[in-house]
């Protein structure tokens, strides 16, 4: 199975208007989480996001290389 890396990821967009957002903090409570707060470029509506991990799969891959 060949696997490409995916290209960077959008970000969300504001859940009001479809904005871009931008974040303007970010905290990392534990190891496996990331926590970001966002602020909307166009109304600024602010919103918080996590990032965690929610399995490890077995076996390493390394023909996978995402970038960040
Ligand atoms: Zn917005």
């Amino acid at each position: 199975m060949d696997q490409k890396p995916e290209p960077r990821p959008r970000g969300l967009s504001c859940a009001r208007c479809r904005g871009s957002l931008q974040v303007y903090r970010t905290t990392k409570p534990t190891a496996d989480l990331v926590v970001r707060y966002r602020r909307c470029k166009t109304c600024g509506t602010r919103t918080v996001s996590e990032e965690r991990m929610i399995r490890t799969l077995p076996g390493p891959d390394d023909k996978v290389h995402v970038q960040i």
